[in-house]
C-alpha cells in the first residue's frame, strides 16, 4: 500500500495547493514554448507567416476584419490555447500521486520537472517520426524518432497520467489503482493498432458509378502514352494503357477552379461566368444541371478536393455532401501558423477535423496532409446503397510542392530546374495516391460497375528547351513563348494541354477496348458524354460534344477554344515569390462576410479584357492578345508561328478568327483594335 492514512491526510491538504501552482507553471512553461517555437519558425523560414498575412494587409487591412475572418482566425488560437492547457493539467495530473507520497518542495518539483522533460520528448519526436518535413521535427534525424522507443515512452506516460486519474477518482485504492491503469492502458493500445474494419456492403447497383478524377496541373508528356519514363507515374501509366485516351484535350483555361467549373457544366467560360479562379459567386452559373439530374436519378453527388483555396464549389453548386478542408482566406494565414508539435499531432486524428476544419485533410499544410486519409475519408463518405456521382481532385502535384515525407532524391531527373525537379517528385506521390484511391474503390465494389473518366485540369510550365516554339519567326521577330505557372500564357502549349481518359468497369475490371483517340477535345466535353453514359437526354444547354468511343474523321472541323487568367508578372521569375504573388494579386480580391476571399466585382470586369483568347483546330492555334499586337498563328505540330499579316500558307486562318471572334464577342474590351473586322473583311 502506497500511503499511510495519517501521514496521506496531512499531505493531501499541502499537495492541492501544490498542484495548482504546478498546473500554472506548466501553463506558463507550455505558453513560453510557444513563443519560443514561434520565432525559431520566424527564424528558420523565408517567409514568415506574418510576412504572408502582411503582403494580404497591405492592400485592404479592413477586408481582414470582416466577421467570418477573425472568427476563423480566432478559433484556431483558441483551440491551440486550449490543447495547451489541457497538455497541463495532464501533466499536473501525472504529478498527483507523486506528490502523495512525497511531500519535500524539491523533490516534487523535481518530479514534475523529469515529468514535463519526458512529456515534451515525447511530443516532439512523435512530431518529427510522423511529420518530419515539421520545421519543428527537431529530433528527426536522433534515436528519439523509433517507434519502439515513442511507443514505450506513450505507454508509461499514458499509464502514469491514468494512474493521477484514478487515484484522484479512488483516493484509498493505490495498488488496485495501478493495476486498473496498466490494463486500460493496454485495452487502448490494442484498440490503436487493430483498425477496425469497414463495413464492407457490396451491393448490386443497376445505374453505374461516376467518378470524374481529377489530378492537378498532371502534364500529358508525362506520361507513358506520350513517350515519357514509364517510371514516373507507374501505376497511372498502367491505368492508362487500359484506357480509351483522348490524345489533343484542352482546358477551356489554365486554372483549377475555372477547369472545373467548366467540367462540371459542360459549358466555357464565357457561358458559366467563371472567367478566373475565386470569380464573384454572383456572376457563377450554379448549381450544375448534371448534378441536378443525377440527383433526380437517385445518385448521391460528392464534390472531394484536397485544397479548396482557389476552388469554392461546394453544396451550393448542387452536391449532396463536399469532403476537403474549409474553404477561406484564414487557411493562408492559419496553414502559416499552424506547425505546432502538438498541433499537428491531432489535426489527423478523428478530432482533427473539428479542431483544426482548415488543415485536417488541407494539401496546401502539406507538412501534415495524409493522402491515404484523404482517399479514406472520400471512399467511406460514398453511398453504398445508392448510385455515387464523384468529382474527387487531387492537388499534391501543385506548386509548392511541399508534403508529409521528404521526396525521394532520384539524381537522374535533376536537369538544373529545381521546380520541375520538385514535380516529378510529387508526380510519383499522387500516382500511389491515385493507385491506393482506385484500391479502395474496388475494394469497396464501387467499381462493379463504373465510369471513370481521370482528367487534369491544366498543365504547367517550367520553361522547359523542348516546350518551346520557335523563338523568332521568318522575320525574325521574337515572341514571348513561354512562362512558368499555368493559365499565364496560351502560346506555351503545356499549360493548356491536358490528361483526358475514360475506363467503363464491369466487376472491378476495366472493360473497355484500350486506345489513343484522335481529334480535339475539350474538358467541356465530359457532361454531354455523362448524358450520354447514362442515356438521359441532354436537357441542358452545353459547349461540349459528347466523346467519341473511336477516332471519328468527321469530327475533324472541330473548333476548341481557350483563353488565360491573368498574367502575372512574380510568377515569371524561376523561383515564385511567395510574397510578391501575393501582393500583386492581393489587391484584386476582398473578403466577404464569410470569410471567403473573392475577386472583387470591378476587377472581374477589367481583367477579362486582359485575357489572351485562342481557338485551336487541326493542329493549329490562333491566339488574340488583349494588346494591339497582331494575331498569332501556330503550328501545334512543327512548332513554329507566324504574325498573321504575313503568313503564306494553306492553315483555314479565316474560319478560326471568325470562331474565336463569335465566341468571344460579348468579352467587354474584346478586340479593341478591330482585328476582327481588319482581318474578316
Ligand atoms: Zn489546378
Amino acid at each position: 500500500m502506497g500511503q499511510g492514512t495519517a501521514e496521506s491526510h496531512s499531505t493531501h491538504s499541502g499537495a492541492q495547493i501544490s498542484l495548482l501552482r504546478t498546473f500554472f507553471r506548466t501553463l506558463a512553461l507550455m505558453i513560453l514554448l510557444l513563443l519560443i517555437f514561434f520565432n525559431y519558425k520566424n527564424l528558420i523560414q523565408f517567409y514568415s507567416a506574418f510576412s504572408i498575412a502582411n503582403a494580404m494587409t497591405h492592400i485592404d487591412l479592413n477586408q481582414l476584419l470582416e466577421k467570418g475572418f477573425i472568427l476563423d482566425i480566432a478559433f484556431f488560437l483558441i483551440v491551440t490555447l486550449f490543447l495547451h492547457v489541457l497538455w497541463a493539467v495532464i501533466i499536473t495530473i501525472s504529478c498527483r500521486p507523486w506528490f502523495l507520497r512525497f511531500a519535500d518542495n524539491i523533490v516534487r518539483t523535481q518530479i514534475w520537472f523529469i515529468l514535463l522533460l519526458l512529456h515534451l520528448i515525447l511530443v516532439l519526436a512523435a512530431n518529427s517520426l510522423l511529420y518530419p518535413t515539421s520545421l519543428l521535427g527537431i529530433f528527426r534525424n536522433s534515436p528519439l524518432v523509433s517507434i519502439p522507443f515513442i511507443s514505450l515512452l506513450s505507454l508509461i506516460l499514458f499509464s502514469n497520467f491514468l494512474y493521477g486519474v484514478m487515484s484522484l477518482l479512488f483516493p484509498s485504492k493505490g495498488l488496485a489503482n495501478i493495476l486498473g491503469a496498466t490494463l486500460m492502458c493496454l485495452l487502448l493500445a490494442t484498440f490503436w493498432i487493430v483498425d477496425v474494419p469497414n463495413g464492407q456492403a457490396r451491393v448490386n447497383i443497376e445505374q453505374p458509378n461516376l467518378f470524374i478524377i481529377g489530378i492537378d496541373g498532371l502534364r500529358p508528356d508525362h506520361l507513358a502514352y506520350r513517350g515519357a519514363d514509364f517510371s514516373l507515374a507507374p501505376k497511372l501509366n498502367t491505368l492508362l494503357s487500359q484506357a480509351s485516351v483522348y490524345d489533343k484535350t484542352y482546358t477551356p483555361m489554365g486554372r483549377t477552379y475555372v477547369a472545373w467549373m467548366s467540367i462540371l457544366s459542360g459549358l466555357y467560360p464565357t457561358n458559366n461566368g467563371a472567367r478566373f479562379n475565386l470569380a464573384p459567386p454572383e456572376l457563377v452559373q450554379k448549381p450544375f444541371p448534371l448534378v441536378d439530374a443525377l440527383s433526380k436519378r437517385g445518385y448521391q453527388t460528392t464534390y472531394a478536393m484536397d485544397e479548396r483555396r482557389f476552388n469554392q464549389i461546394d453544396e451550393e453548386y448542387g452536391f449532396d455532401s463536399v469532403v476537403g478542408p474549409k474553404v477561406g482566406a484564414a487557411d493562408a494565414i492559419i496553414a502559416n501558423l499552424a506547425d505546432l508539435p502538438l498541433v499537428n499531432l491531432l489535426i489527423n486524428t478523428p478530432v482533427g477535423q473539428y479542431l483544426f476544419p482548415y488543415l485536417n485533410i488541407n494539401r496546401a499544410y502539406g507538412k501534415t496532409y495524409d493522402p491515404q486519409l484523404f482517399n479514406k475519408r472520400v471512399v467511406t463518405s460514398l453511398s453504398t446503397t445508392a448510385p455515387n456521382f464523384l468529382a474527387i481532385h487531387f492537388c499534391q502535384l501543385h506548386w509548392p510542392f511541399t508534403s508529409k515525407d521528404f521526396v525521394e532524391l532520384d539524381s537522374n531527373q535533376w536537369q538544373g530546374n529545381y521546380n520541375h525537379f520538385m514535380y516529378k517528385a510529387m508526380l510519383k506521390k499522387v500516382d500511389s495516391q491515385l493507385d491506393d484511391f482506385m484500391t479502395q474503390l474496388a475494394h469497396k465494389g464501387m467499381l462493379d460497375n463504373a465510369h471513370v473518366y481521370i482528367i487534369s485540369d491544366h498543365g504547367e510550365g517550367f520553361m522547359l528547351p523542348q516546350d518551346k516554339l520557335t523563338t523568332q519567326d521568318e522575320k525574325g521577330r521574337q515572341l514571348n513563348v513561354s512562362a512558368w505557372g499555368h493559365g499565364t500564357n496560351l502560346l506555351a502549349q503545356e499549360q493548356t494541354h491536358v490528361l483526358l481518359a475514360h475506363l467503363r468497369y464491369s466487376l472491378g475490371k476495366p472493360v473497355n477496348q484500350s486506345q489513343r483517340i484522335d481529334g480535339l477535345f475539350s474538358l467541356v466535353d465530359i457532361v454531354p458524354t455523362l448524358y450520354a453514359d447514362l442515356g438521359l437526354p441532354l436537357s441542358t444547354k452545353v459547349d461540349g460534344q459528347a466523346l467519341p468511343r473511336h477516332t471519328r474523321p468527321d469530327l475533324d472541323n472541330r473548333m476548341v477554344f481557350v483563353e488565360s487568367s491573368l498574367p502575372v508578372r512574380s510568377v515569371n521569375a524561376s523561383f515564385i515569390n511567395e510574397k510578391k504573388v501575393l501582393s500583386e494579386t492581393a489587391s484584386q480580391y476582398e473578403v466577404r462576410e464569410n470569410g471567403r476571399a473573392v475577386m472583387k466585382t470591378e476587377n472581374y470586369w477589367r481583367n477579362i479584357a486582359l485575357k489572351q483568347r485562342a481557338v485551336y483546330h487541326r493542329q493549329w492555334q490562333l491566339v488574340l492578345f488583349p494588346d494591339d499586337r497582331e494575331p498569332v498563328l501556330v503550328n501545334t505540330q512543327t512548332k513554329d508561328w507566324h504574325y498573321l499579316d504575313n503568313y503564306k500558307g494553306k492553315a483555314p486562318w479565316r474560319e478560326m478568327l471568325f470562331s474565336l471572334c463569335e465566341h468571344y464577342k460579348s468579352d467587354p474590351g474584346m478586340d479593341v483594335s478591330n482585328t476582327c473586322i481588319k482581318y474578316l473583311n
